[in-house]
């Protein structure tokens, strides 16, 4: 630990040294082993630290004088004073000495340099009703950009250092001043040649060839809520392409799609089931079974046009229903999207007619037709009366 060492002899001078000296003798070792000539070299890096500690307490006379006295137990606050066993950021120091030096590069090498983010990725899903009335958990297979691992996404080849951007100097951007009669202007743009990163790739990673990416397929897994509907979108941050060099993902965006179902049709919440009838069923009643959106446990391996797929509930269908009339069942629709209600199961009627019929139907249904009740009124029912009892008011 470095809090072990003695202060003085990491930075190499003597007891009396100077402020000057203990300063030079920190950029001297300050640039040795600054990470970014050491990449990788976990001792050059603590080495850094260890400097940079030193450097913070021997350069500021009040904790100098503690630390002359009391050593690091001084520092700590044991005589009585402040703790300083606080270390600032081994950089921030880097930049406070060298700042005057380098100006610009060094700052915009750590903090302004531009990262390019990453681009979105939009994929579209596509989900049954059933899974839209329960939400779901899809896997989705994705072919992205995705961070070089020889790399570490630098783009770099391992071992070796980037250069600093020779047209901007590190800085990422090009000033440009122009004079004119109106006074001096400065125009401040992003450095073509390094892209606002500030550095160029010297020896570029052999895996990425200096993109710090590489396309690859990768296997995420989406929570659906349930009620979505097509065109609804759900947006998972930092989930897209990553961008080169270290820079940011994008997001994926995934943008839902309904598949359309044999045997409902979705109004908002609601879901509209065509209940097909016999005319006897019709006019003498009947006890009909309607398929609901929840899966039935033994029928889910059948196809999706099988009512046996699907948990029924039972209806009566009075005697004398017409085609067109809605019997609603409460609750069986579709959830609301993040809500609490849900959408209502809408049973449609509608008369099945037969287009091939045996002599034997014919015969009868001939029979049938001769009788005067079977035949529609001469005046037919108003709008009025029809609406009325399609909807039962
Ligand atoms: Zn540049
Ligand atoms: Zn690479």
């Amino acid at each position: 630990m470095a809090a072990h060492k003695d202060y003085y002899e990491i930075l190499g001078v003597s007891r009396t040294a100077t402020e000057e000296e203990i300063k030079s003798a920190y950029r001297k070792l300050a640039m040795k082993y600054h990470p970014d000539r050491n990449q990788g070299n976990k001792e050059a890096e603590e080495k850094f630290k260890e400097i940079a500690e030193a450097y913070e307490v021997l350069s500021n006379p009040e904790k100098r004088r503690l630390y002359d006295q009391y050593g690091h137990e001084g520092l700590k606050g044991a005589a009585g004073g402040f703790d300083f066993t606080d270390f600032h950021d081994p950089f921030s120091i880097f930049e406070e000495v060298f700042g005057d030096i380098f100006g610009t590069r060094t700052r915009s090498r750590r903090g302004g340099r531009r990262q390019e983010r990453g681009q979105d990725l939009q994929i579209r899903l596509k989900l049954t009703l059933e899974e839209i009335h329960t939400g779901a958990r899809k896997k989705i297979k994705l072919n992205k950009l995705v961070r070089c691992d020889t790399c570490r996404g630098s783009g770099q080849k391992v071992g070796s250092q980037p250069r600093v951007c020779p047209t901007c100097n590190g800085t990422g951007e090009i000033r440009q001043v122009t004079q004119s009669i109106f006074g001096r202007f400065v125009n401040v743009s992003t450095c073509p040649q390094c892209r606002g990163e500030g550095q160029i790739i010297s020896d570029p990673c052999p895996t990425c060839r200096g993109e710090g990416r590489i396309r690859a397929d990768e296997t995420i897994e989406i929570n659906i809520p349930p009620g979505v509907s097509t065109g609804n979108y759900l947006t998972l941050q930092g989930k897209g392409h990553v961008g080169p060099r270290g820079g940011p993902a994008g997001d994926l965006i995934v943008v839902i799609e309904e598949k359309s179902h044999p045997l409902f049709t979705r109004h908002g919440n609601d879901v509209i089931y065509d209940l097909y009838l016999s005319f006897p069923q019709a006019a003498l009643g009947a006890d009909v079974e309607i398929p609901t959106l929840e899966l039935d446990e033994d029928g889910q391996d059948l196809p999706e046009d099988n009512i046996q797929r699907y948990r029924r509930v039972k209806i009566h269908v009075p005697p004398g229903t017409q085609p067109g009339k809605v019997f609603r069942i409460r609750g069986k629709g579709l959830p609301e999207l993040n809500g609490y209600r849900r959408g209502d199961l809408l049973v449609q009627v509608k008369i099945w007619v037969p287009t091939k019929l045996s002599p034997r139907e014919k015969e009868l249904l001939e029979e049938l037709s001769d009788l005067e009740n079977l035949k529609p009124p001469k005046k037919g029912k108003s709008f009025f009366q029809k609406f009325k009892e399609a909807f039962n008011i």
